[in-house]
């Protein structure tokens, strides 16, 4: 089997790898995971991408929301409430469980790495899930009604309802990778780009130094699956995103989006009118279905991109 990295925002990704660990042994398949998504609160570290894979690679995520666990309640949430505390993000009691684990363990001094691997393994999750960098990289919006905050602040207190003007990831530039990061993507047989958010997933990983020049370099390596299907995200504010910075919400705009970095974009057969325009941009257009529904339709994806051509000499 071929090494597989994948380059992973949050539901997205995790519907993608539920498909991957049915046809990559775990030993070959690495998650580099955004955490430009991560926030401080309550004195705990939470990290939305990292624990949205593990809980559904664990298969315990909520169906309904995708993201947190299945069956969780909110008592903790309720007594905040009670005080007048911040409870504009909700953390769930079990989930809360995480986050104390994390923090502790990162106030003892171990890395955001070693941490996630320790949940990862802890819900028996055989692949590697490496966040993209252990230093402090933060997603910044800047709104005009609110000036700048924080991607959460964005996403989930204003709920991604606000115009953004532009984003910034805070700690990028003297951030470092993550141990592992950059062997996986030198050496992967394929890397993936998953259909996660483009402006706020998957650009937070691509800042990280080194990232973005090795894709370049590997390009004919990197095969990227658009999140947007149809013009539109869904779910989220992908496509607003992209239109609102400078691009378009199509697969075409993603095409043009990841132009540099990316050799093949798999585009939905809704999209297959924007074929021509994906290989105009030199990147070449690979069509199926896409929208993850099921398990079995995650693995159909999966199939259909390790079957891609993409070895030096297959590339044009
Ligand atoms: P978040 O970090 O949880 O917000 O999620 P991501 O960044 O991973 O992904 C959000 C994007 O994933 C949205 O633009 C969705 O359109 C896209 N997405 C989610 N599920 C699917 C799917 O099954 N197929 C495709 N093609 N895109 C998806
Ligand atoms: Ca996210």
């Amino acid at each position: 089997m071929t090494k597989t990295a994948v380059i992973c925002g949050g539901v997205g990704a995790a519907r993608l790898l539920s498909g991957l660990v049915q046809v990559v042994p775990g030993r070959d398949l690495a998650a580099i995971v955004n955490v430009g998504d991560d926030v401080e609160l309550h004195g705990l570290h939470v990290s939305p991408d990292l624990d949205t894979i593990t809980y559904t690679l664990a298969g315990a995520v909520s169906e309904e929301r995708g993201w947190g666990l299945e069956g969780e309640t909110w008592k903790a949430m309720e007594m905040l409430g009670r005080y007048g505390g911040d409870d504009w993000f909700s953390l769930g009691d079990q989930d809360l469980g995480t986050h104390l684990y994390r923090t502790q363990r990162l106030q003892n001094g171990d890395s955001l790495s070693v941490v996630s691997a320790a949940i990862a393994t802890a819900w028996g999750l055989e692949f590697s899930l490496l966040p993209v960098t252990n230093d402090r990289l933060r997603t910044v919006m800047t709104t005009d009604q609110h000036g700048d905050i924080g991607f959460q602040e964005y996403f989930v207190r204003h709920a991604h309802d606000v115009a953004a003007t532009a984003v910034r990831f805070e700690g990028a530039p003297t951030s470092q990778p993550a141990p592992g990061v950059l062997d996986w993507l030198e050496n992967a047989e394929r890397i993936i780009i998953a259909p996660s958010n483009p402006v706020v997933s998957v650009d937070p990983v691509l800042a990280v130094p080194g990232v973005r020049d090795l894709l370049q370099r590997r390009r004919r390596q990197v095969i990227a699956v658009s999140p947007i299907i149809g013009g539109k995200a869904l779910k989220g504010p992908a496509d607003r995103l992209m239109k609102e910075l400078g691009g378009t919400a199509s697969s075409a705009g993603v095409a043009s989006w990841y132009q540099e970095v990316a050799g093949t974009l798999v585009l939905d057969t809704i999209d297959a009118d924007d074929a021509a325009a994906v290989e105009a941009l030199g990147v070449r257009p690979a069509i199926t279905d896409t929208i993850m529904s099921t398990v079995e339709r995650s693995s159909a994806l999966a199939d259909f991109i390790l079957a891609l051509p993409c070895s030096e000499e297959a590339a044009s």
